[in-house]
């Protein structure tokens, strides 16, 4: 259970649901607020509001303030986790982009605009979600040209490095295809270590990391750390060893950064637990001890009563191959108290649930522990959470922390409204969905049903459910991941539709979970294939899974007539016959995956996904590609922060702080190039 950050596509492509007048209502308020910022390759960006920050309290917003610096100042982490040329490639861009004198019409410069642009959304030269290194549009001759112009003082140049030097080294990163291809490399039978681009491995073999992190191991400690979490693998005169991330030690002028504003934060902490959560945190960044850091996740976990909370630190592993590796992430937000009585109902029921899930009894958790829940409003991104930010978080990630301790899980609820402002009337719908019955459904229920489903993904999916003593909790390699999702996922399938939900008032009636059974059904089957380049496999974790699902339920339900795809003037479209039988099938394989998590049945776990997630059927792919693209719409979003400005007195100190949304995605990104510039080009 180690990677959580659920980040579905587009959440709410439909539109709201509820009271109709309510909605009305909104859209006028909506009207002034100017949801989409930017657009470019197969992005768009949007701006999230941080709806009520002017009823915080000004204690609060000074806090916010200060974890906002917190988050903002680990950038330069990211893009040298992700490639160790990334700092240089994004700096060159930039002092390209700020000097350049010719026509700025010209072709090869605005490809020149939007490589750069790319870049700072991905953190890098490697796609953010496929990982694949994606190509300038740009010539190589232009490139150079620019390179050349500028002075040695406006390039990263190493020491007595010339410029011809520079560009020799750096082209072929950003222009042959062959190097550096992609991030995170899964492919079974390669080492995926040396054939991955991203920065955790250098000179070094994926046997050799294995046997050193294997060493490390001690099969009897019931509370082992997160070995590896934090720390770059090298091999020093023949040696393999850590270069630990800390103060002092890898990335310490930025982190030492992020000590800095954590220690302003704790001066205004809202409670004792949150003081000692972020005086935690600095230990950790100080001492980059992994003990400290469970402590700190402990102290986390049980901060319940802050309304203001942080994620800030080396946090999901998606980015490493071997699944050790974190990158650093920053979120910063407060309870949304509204929304969060729902939440708080379904965790209130959490015994209920895992009591009665399908599952074999043998497999299920006598005590269900410690699942909070909370909605949220993001007041600021970073890192791995910026720009393109997940849905919901559910943490910590240690799996004995998980079980003694609990776990906090939180829905983004603003994030979600910025998709769904955003999307109105794009004409998704109109093409995908089959019939008028379903589209109604949708626009009734699908952005409720859907908040639901995460809600029951991040509260109760990831929790539930137990390994069986002995079991290793890695036994499942690199399909954990991938079953990880789908047990959450398909753990919330089932109970959308229970009418528990409707008894316990969070469910309008027994209709609405057929608009995220539709929703689910044609986003595994077809739409979410959008994301993927023709003749390329399914590599995500969260679209192997769902993938896995729709394709076991089609193959199971088509003979039945259950679930099937039928086409019509030339296109397919998923058609739901019986929303009942589905939920059965839906049982059915959440019992399997449970099984197969439970034992650590590998060969199991590895047939499932690679028989049903990770190949697509090209006829299917091109026809939702040609669909798709006749839409316009992007498929990947992303998000620019608000800013906030602290008032201060004439003392200096802060006595409120003001929110705006006037910066654009371009000079966002610079500003923060120049002013949170913290780490070398080049970090060794
Ligand atoms: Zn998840």
């Amino acid at each position: 259970m180690k990677k959580i950050v659920c980040a579905m596509m587009s959440a709410a492509i439909f539109g709201s649901c509820g009271n109709p007048a309510e909605k009305k209502e909104a859209v006028a308020q909506d009207s002034d607020f100017q949801w989409v910022v930017d657009r470019f390759a197969d992005v768009e960006v949007l701006r999230y509001r941080v709806n009520d920050f002017e009823s915080l309290s000004p204690k609060q917003k000074e806090l916010i303030y200060y974890l906002s610096q917190a988050s903002i100042v680990g950038r330069d982490i990211l893009f040298d986790q992700n490639n160790r040329w990334n700092l240089a490639i994004r700096r060159t861009l930039e002092s390209i982009y700020e000097n350049f004198d010719g026509d700025k019409n010209s072709e090869e410069y605005k490809q020149l605009e939007t490589y750069m642009k790319r870049v700072w959304f991905s953190s890098g030269i490697h796609h953010h979600y496929s990982t694949d290194k994606f190509q300038p549009a740009f010539s190589e001759v232009f490139f150079k040209e620019q390179v050349m112009k500028l002075d040695d003082s406006k390039l990263p140049l190493q020491t007595k490095q010339t410029k011809e030097e520079f560009l020799n080294l750096i082209v072929p990163v950003m222009f042959d295809p062959t190097v550096y291809a992609k991030r995170v490399n899964q492919a079974a039978g390669d080492d995926i270590v040396q054939t991955s681009a991203a920065n955790f491995y250098r000179d070094v073999t994926q046997a050799e990391v294995e046997a050193f992190y294997e060493k490390m191991k001690n099969p009897k400690d019931q509370r082992p750390v997160s070995h590896g979490l934090n720390s770059r693998v090298i091999k020093r005169n023949g040696k393999v060893t850590e270069q630990v991330w800390k103060v002092d030690g890898l990335y310490s002028d930025a982190l030492a950064q992020v000590v800095y504003w954590l220690e302003k934060a704790q001066t205004v902490a809202e409670t004792e637990e949150q003081k000692a959560v972020i005086n935690k945190l600095i230990e950790f960044n100080k001492t980059g001890d992994l003990k400290a850091f469970d402590e700190y996740a402990i102290l986390w976990v049980y901060d319940l009563n802050s309304k203001i909370d942080f994620v800030n630190g080396f946090t999901e592993t998606y980015g490493d191959p071997l699944g050790m590796k974190a990158t650093w992430e920053a979120m910063v937000n407060f309870k949304n108290e509204e929304a969060t009585k729902r939440t708080e109902i379904i965790s209130a029921n959490a015994q209920w649930f895992e009591n009665h899930s399908p599952v074999d009894k043998e497999f299920k958790k006598e005590t269900v522990k410690g699942v909070s829940a909370k909605v949220i409003t993001a007041a600021m991104l970073g890192g791995d959470c910026y720009p393109a930010s997940p849905l919901g978080i559910n943490l910590p990630n240690s799996n004995w922390i998980r079980a003694e301790y609990g776990s906090k899980s939180v829905t983004i609820d603003n994030i979600s409204e910025a998709y769904d402002n955003a999307a109105q009337g794009n004409g998704f719908g109109e093409e995908f969905v089959w019939s008028d019955t379903e589209r109604e459904l949708l626009k009734n229920y699908g952005l409720y049903a859907d908040n639901m489903h995460t809600d029951l993904h991040e509260c109760l999916g990831h929790g539930s459910g137990k390994l069986l003593p002995g079991v290793d909790p890695d036994a499942l390699k690199a399909y954990g991941s991938p079953l990880e999702e789908a047990r959450a996922d398909l753990f919330a399938l089932y109970y959308i539709a229970d009418p528990k939900l409707v008894e316990l008032g969070i469910m309008p009636n027994e209709e609405a979970y057929k608009a995220e059974y539709y929703k689910y059904m044609m986003n595994g089957l077809m739409t979410q294939l959008t994301r993927i380049e023709p003749g390329k496999n399914i590599e995500q974790a969260h679209m192997r899974n769902r993938q896995t699902i729709t394709r076991w339920v089609l193959e199971k339900g088509a003979p039945q007539g259950i679930v099937e795809l039928k086409v019509r003037d030339g296109k397919t479209y998923v058609v739901i016959n019986d929303y009942t039988q589905l939920r059965g099938l839906f049982a059915e394989l959440l019992n399997e995956v449970q099984r197969i998590k439970s034992t650590g049945d590998f060969e199991a776990g590895k047939k499932l996904i690679e028989g049903y997630g990770v190949k697509v059927d090209p006829k299917i792919h091109e026809e939702v590609l040609a669909r798709y693209k006749s839409l316009n719409i992007a498929p990947y979003k992303g998000f620019v922060n608000p800013v906030y400005e602290p008032i201060t007195d004439e003392n200096g100190n802060i006595v409120d702080v003001k929110i705006n949304y006037n910066e654009n995605y371009m000079d966002q990104m610079m500003r923060y190039s120049k002013e949170y510039s913290l780490l070398p080009t080049y970090n060794n």
